[in-house]
């Protein structure tokens, strides 16, 4: 079953066409990549599933709901979540405290630390959130601060910090962009790990091949703002038109 349906997608900046007419469909709990090359609209296609950009024209359903005109905290209610290209996490808190914060807030609609008034929600929040840094292999150093943690282990937080609010669907704009060989290697690990654990959909963007083969379930290569194929990996190795738009040949 698609849990994300996008139909006849247009968004125009000015003179430019973004993207033109693009279709695509997210089999639930699913890890579906779209790739392309640069300037192919791959972002804008996404800031248009977060209500960041309201597309000019075309359908985009959630759970067979449309999202369009919501505003992104209403598309964050609904169970979409989005993790940034740099990790942003509280530096000054602990990794435990980053994680509680985000349940806290998820809770009450709001972002306020009031709740901590009442000693058994903390509780049970911290025992989320300690559950959430076990499955990705944070719990050991949960009283460490986050300043002190390596660039790999912060997507690793901001994972957690993601997970504890229970996202149906995560979004992630090129999550390994500037990362070092190990630490893609750790992310791809986490995004399996995490895929296995949680009943989740992931859309990745993604310039790096190795991380889209190994991840993917599905996989839609955009070119100059339209989808111009959506396959499986095997298929979309070796692919006409795929090396096309990748080679310009
Ligand atoms: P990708 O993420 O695939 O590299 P983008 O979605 O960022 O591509 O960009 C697609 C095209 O739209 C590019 O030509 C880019 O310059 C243009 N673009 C993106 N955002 C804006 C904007 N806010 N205003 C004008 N043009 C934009
Ligand atoms: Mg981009």
């Amino acid at each position: 079953m698609a849990i994300l349906e996008v139909k006849g997608v247009n968004k125009r900046f000015g003179g430019l066409l973004a993207l033109d007419d693009v279709n695509l469909s997210v089999v639930e709990n699913s890890i579906h990549a779209v790739i392309g090359p640069n300037g192919a609209g791959k972002s804008t296609l996404l800031n248009c599933f977060v209500g960041k950009l309201l597309p000019d024209s075309g359908t985009i359903m959630f759970n067979n709901h449309s999202l369009l005109g919501l505003p992104p905290y209403r598309i964050n209610q609904v169970g979409i979540s989005r993790v940034f290209q740099t990790p942003e996490v509280f530096l000054d808190l602990t990794i435990l405290e980053n994680v509680m914060i985000p349940a806290l807030a998820h809770r009450d609609g709001a972002f306020h630390l009031a709740p901590f008034k009442s000693l058994s929600r903390e509780h049970d929040i911290r025992e989320q959130a300690e559950r959430i840094l076990g499955s990705v292999g944070l719990l050991e150093d949960r009283h460490h601060l986050a300043s002190a943690m390596s660039r790999g282990n912060k997507r690793r937080l901001e994972m957690a910090m993601c997970l504890v609010q229970k996202p149906k669907l995560l979004l992630l704009d090129e999550p390994t962009a500037g990362m070092s060989r190990a630490d893609t290697n750790n992310t791809i690990d986490l995004l399996k790990t995490i895929s296995e654990d949680h009943e989740i959909t992931f859309v990745v963007i993604e310039h790096d091949m190795t991380v889209v083969f190994s991840l993917a379930d599905r996989i839609s290569v955009m070119s100059q703002g339209h989808v111009i194929v959506e396959d499986h990996p095997d298929n979309i190795k070796g692919h006409p038109k795929v090396k096309e738009a990748y080679l310009g040949t």
